[in-house]
Parts: C-alpha cells; sequence; structure tokens
C-alpha cells in the first residue's frame, strides 16, 4: 500500500499519460503515489467557471482553468500572461503557445479527444525518405499497445477498414463512429469531387453507448472547454478509480528536483505544495509525466554532481526536439448556412495528404474542416461591428451558421535546435520558468508553400466559399511532443524503448516527450501507447526485483 512518503511506483503528474500508468502498475499489484501540481476541481466547478466566464472569454478554453500562484500554465487568451510563464523565442515563437492546464486530471479535460494512430511510414521518415529520425521499433510493434490504448479511454471509429487511419489494426474499436454534422458532410462532399477522402477521425467519445461508466456523447458540442457529462475521455474520470484500487493521490505537489543515488539510480523526487513547503518522496521506480514542457523542465531542474546537465541529460538531449504540428488556419464564409456545430467540435480530417514520396522534400499535412460551434466568434465578431438590438442578433445568426475555419497541420521533425531551456525568469515558487526556441524549420515552409495551402485553395473553391482568408503565420495545435527523444543510442537520445531513461535504470519518461517522430495526425493516443509499453517494462522490472 501507497502512503504519502513512499511508493513502488511515484508518479508525478496525473494527465492520461501518468494515469494510464497507475492503472496498469494498480492492476498488477504494485503500490502507486501520484503527485500532482495543479488543484483536484470536480466537473460541475469546470462548468460554473465556464458560465460565468464573460463573453469575450468564451471563445477561449483555457480561460475555464485559472491558474494557481503554485502552478501557473500558458494562458493562451492573454497576450500578457501567456509570455508571462512560457518564455518563447526564435523565428515561430507564436506557434509554440502551447495549452495545457496544470490541474489533476491534466489537458484532457479539454481536448477534442481525436485518436489517430501514427502510420508505419511516419515512424520510418530516415530510412525512406531521409529526413528526421527512425523510431527505436516499427510499426507492428507498437500496434498491441495501440490497441489497449484505444480499449482504455474508449475510442470510437469506422468498423470499415476503408474509412481506417491506418487500416492495420488487431482489434476493431470499441465503438462506432460518431456521426457528421452538415457541414463536415459538406466539406467531405466537396472533397470528394477534388478526389480527396475525408475520413471519420477515431476519437476517445462515447458513441451512441456507454462505456466505462462514462454516458453517451450527445452532441452538444461543449467538448472545449469541458465535456459537461464526461462522454468524452478525460484523465479526471479516472482519478476515483486510481483511489479506489488503493492509489495515493496528492494534488497541489510541485515537484522541483529528482534526486539521484547509488550507481546514478534516482531514490526520491522533492516537491513543493502551495504553502512552499518542501517534502522528500521516496520509492523503486519513477515516471515523470508531466508532458512534453514540463517533464524536461523538471529534469533540467535537478542538476547534481552526477548529472551537471540535470538529470537524464548526459546525451545533452533534454529539452531538445521539441515539436508540434505547425498550423495553418483558413477561415471561410458560405453564401448560405453550412451549420459547423452539430455534434463534437472535430470528427473527421483528410488523412492521406500526411502519406508520400514528397517527405523527401516536404512535410505532409492532416487537413479537416473544424466542427466547433461558431456562436463564440460570431458574437464577438458582430459585437465588433457596433451592431445592437435586432441586426446584432440577425449578424450573429448568419455568422455563426455561414463560416467555418478549415485547419492545416503539418508533419514536424525532431531538430536540436527547438530547444527548451531555464529562463532566468522565476514563478511563484522560486523555479525557473520553461523559455523555448521554434522555428518550424523550411520542411514545413515547404509544406505550406507548394502542397498543403494550394490543395486548401482548391477545397475552398470546391465548397463555393464567397469569402476566404487564409493565415500567414503558423499556429499551435497543442500537441506537445520531444523534449526526451526516444532512440536505441544514449549519445543520441534521452529514454530507450521502453520510455526509461539511458541513464537511471529506474526513471521512466513516458508520453509526449519521448516521441521521436510527429506525424501530422493529434498525437495523444501515441503518448498514450508509449505509457502502456512503459507500464510493461516497468511491472517486469519491479516483479524481477
Ligand atoms: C484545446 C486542446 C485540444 C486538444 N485536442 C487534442 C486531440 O483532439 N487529440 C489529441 O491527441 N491531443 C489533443 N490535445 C493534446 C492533449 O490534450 C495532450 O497531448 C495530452 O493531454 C497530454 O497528456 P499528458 O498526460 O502527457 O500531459 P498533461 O495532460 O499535460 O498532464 C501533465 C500533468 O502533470 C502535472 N504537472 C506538471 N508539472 C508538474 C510538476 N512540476 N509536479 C507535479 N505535477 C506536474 C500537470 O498539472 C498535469 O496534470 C489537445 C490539447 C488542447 C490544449
Ligand atoms: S459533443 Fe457534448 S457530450 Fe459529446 S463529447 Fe463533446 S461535450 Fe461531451
Amino acid at each position: 500500500m501507497a502512503n504519502a512518503d513512499s511508493a513502488d511506483v511515484v508518479i508525478v503528474g496525473t494527465g492520461v499519460v501518468g494515469c494510464t500508468i497507475a492503472l496498469e502498475a494498480l492492476a498488477a499489484g504494485c503500490s502507486v503515489l501520484m503527485l500532482e501540481a495543479g488543484p483536484r476541481v470536480e466537473r460541475w466547478q469546470i462548468v460554473e467557471n465556464f458560465r460565468n466566464l464573460p463573453p469575450s472569454l468564451k471563445a477561449h478554453w483555457d480561460a475555464a482553468y485559472p491558474p494557481k500562484p503554485w502552478a501557473p500554465h500558458l494562458e493562451t487568451y492573454s497576450e500578457a500572461s501567456a509570455g508571462d510563464y512560457l518564455q518563447l523565442e526564435g523565428p515561430d515563437a507564436r506557434a509554440y503557445q502551447q495549452g495545457y492546464v496544470r490541474y489533476a486530471g491534466g489537458a484532457t479535460w479539454h481536448w477534442a479527444g481525436i485518436c489517430w494512430r501514427l502510420t508505419p511510414d511516419d515512424m520510418r521518415l530516415k530510412s525512406l525518405y531521409g529526413v528526421g529520425r527512425d523510431w527505436a521499433f516499427d510499426y507492428n510493434t507498437l500496434e498491441p499497445y495501440y490497441t489497449r490504448a484505444e480499449y482504455a479511454m474508449g475510442v470510437c471509429g469506422p468498423s470499415d477498414p476503408a474509412l481506417q487511419w491506418p487500416p492495420i489494426r488487431s482489434k476493431p474499436y470499441p465503438m462506432g463512429p460518431t456521426p457528421f454534422g452538415p457541414g463536415e458532410q459538406r466539406f467531405t462532399d466537396a472533397a470528394a469531387r477534388i478526389g480527396l477522402r475525408n475520413l471519420p477521425s477515431a476519437q476517445a467519445r462515447n458513441s451512441g453507448i456507454s462505456y466505462h461508466d462514462r454516458p453517451p456523447c450527445c452532441g452538444n458540442n461543449n467538448c472545449f472547454p469541458v465535456c459537461p457529462i464526461g462522454a468524452k475521455y478525460d484523465a479526471a474520470t479516472t482519478l476515483p478509480k486510481i483511489e479506489s484500487m488503493g492509489g495515493v493521490i496528492m494534488p497541489n505537489a510541485v515537484v522541483y528536483r529528482v534526486e539521484t543515488g547509488s550507481k546514478n539510480a534516482v531514490q526520491a523526487v522533492h516537491f513543493y505544495d502551495q504553502d512552499k513547503v518542501s517534502h522528500r518522496v521516496t520509492g523503486k521506480l519513477f515516471v515523470i509525466a508531466c508532458n512534453g514542457i514540463e517533464t524536461p523542465k523538471i529534469l533540467l531542474l535537478s542538476k547534481d554532481q552526477q548529472n551537471p546537465n540535470g538529470v537524464a541529460n548526459s546525451s545533452d538531449q533534454v529539452g531538445r526536439n521539441m515539436m508540434d504540428q505547425p498550423k495553418i488556419i483558413a477561415k471561410i464564409t458560405m453564401a448560405e448556412p453550412m451549420w459547423t456545430g452539430v455534434g463534437p467540435v472535430q470528427s473527421s480530417s483528410i488523412m492521406d495528404t500526411s502519406q508520400g514520396a514528397f517527405r523527401s522534400e516536404h512535410s505532409g499535412a492532416l487537413i479537416r474542416m473544424e466542427n466547433a460551434a461558431r456562436s463564440g466568434q460570431a458574437g464577438v465578431a458582430a459585437l465588433k461591428k457596433g451592431l445592437v438590438g435586432k441586426a446584432l442578433d440577425t449578424e450573429i445568426r448568419r455568422l455563426a451558421a455561414c463560416t467555418g475555419q478549415v485547419t492545416i497541420e503539418h508533419e514536424p521533425l525532431p531538430s536540436a535546435i527547438n530547444r527548451l531551456t531555464l529562463s532566468d525568469k522565476k514563478d511563484w515558487l522560486g523555479l525557473n520558468k520553461p523559455n523555448i526556441y521554434y522555428d518550424v524549420g523550411d520542411y514545413v515552409r515547404r509544406s505550406a508553400d507548394q502542397y498543403s495551402v494550394p490543395i486548401v485553395k482548391r477545397l475552398i473553391a470546391e465548397l463555393g466559399a464567397t469569402e476566404s482568408e487564409i493565415g500567414t503565420e503558423f499556429a499551435h495545435s497543442d500537441h506537445i511532443m520531444g523534449g526526451c527523444i526516444m532512440g536505441n543510442d544514449p549519445s543520441a537520445s534521452v529514454v530507450d524503448a521502453d520510455c526509461r531513461a539511458h541513464d537511471h535504470a529506474n526513471l521512466f519518461l513516458p508520453g509526449g516527450a519521448a516521441m521521436t517522430t510527429g506525424g501530422s495526425g493529434n498525437s495523444t493516443l501515441t503518448m498514450v501507447a508509449l505509457a502502456m509499453k512503459a507500464s510493461d517494462a516497468i511491472i517486469s522490472q519491479l516483479k524481477a526485483g
């Protein structure tokens, strides 16, 4: 049994990655202690926060999660506070304004729930196209873990292999797909007319049935900032289960140091509570699952005599290779209602555009029609026009029904120059804030110039949009990857094929930080598959004594 000071497995972070490992380890009979920087809140509190937001903030999902002084996170809606926590520099600094909250349950509170797998080719960029890196293993090795991840989170998706991405699966999805809303159907038809397939997304929400005590999705489109009924998977739904299995969860516990001892094994982690009092926790195995930004930050904060560059950093790769899928946004207006906003916030994407021999020259891309309701943006835009009364009402209705957004997400390459370091600026606890240098790179820029944007222009024409505006700046996709890159060579990577630190036999760094390449699709399912694989290694290592 874990207590507040010690456990077989000490897990830092209660996001989907930490919770996946906690459930697997508890099921195998290991004791588990979870340390979480943020507060523990109930679903209704987030829903109330959202309801009480001023209209100008209703379209900003993260405004419903006010940060605590001891666990700051980036507030993307506020230019001032965004730059205040996450320090950004480089030619595409603004394109790394990542969104994540430091609350128990982590960022899946407010995710869209889309669960694409990588394809076999996404994992072999170096050998197939001469760019990036190859993974330490191939798709066939990861496939069973993808399946376990899909069943653990309750992922719905099509049963017809012609509609699956990629159609290489050992088991069907636990549930069928959600139906397309009218806007997505219109986009699908337009895409088909120019030879592109808009596929139903695999997504972690209950389509038509209850699954894991979660109710069926009722399509009310509130997935950002929170699913009010819990039909969409979020890690917060698993916290009571972790406790019922004997796991101990400590909120408001900000880990700031990993302590190493004999043979460079980790022997403790240190955390501050919300009164800035320091505590020390021991364990047999340690997992840092704080996402691709906070995990490398903790390692860099933990310099000691044995590890002068920081824990797990003999390769000097901790904090390097920061990735996300750089996004280009196209706004469109139609003459007649298109009605995005019926059903979940995203339900489909064009994926074929992410693959091809062109990847030796430029990146592939995912293209989708967003299905998030437009009413928030429509209200703000109509108010900015100075309208009042009936004219205001009519304009809000027109903009909400007739406008839409097409999004392109480009595949990134791991690059050592895209680097997280410790800023000289300190947070409320006196801990260095993360600083990130970010350049999307020519591989991505060439894709936008020569490939992805021209395809989207054809799509917009085929849709019959009366107005369109294609963004020229890259934006963040909120898929934080890299930072503790996986590989077989300890001199060029941070973790091995099980997400175990090359430098410390009892330290695991699973999740987005370990990803070797990112592909074009949303990446959390891959993070959870890696967590499943790491769990197996953790359990066998503990059993072996
Ligand atoms: C608006 C939005 C939509 C998204 N939609 C999708 C989607 O559709 N599909 C997809 O694949 N991905 C999506 N994502 C990304 C997805 O949410 C993340 O990839 C995923 O939640 C990461 O899980 P994690 O467990 O690695 O990290 P997190 O969820 O960030 O959890 C890390 C936890 O660690 C805690 N922590 C941090 N620092 C410390 C510390 N020092 N000490 C103790 N605890 C600490 C944090 O408080 C947090 O609870 C979206 C993200 C956003 C912002
Ligand atoms: S559409 Fe509504 S019920 Fe379905 S996942 Fe989103 S918020 Fe939850």
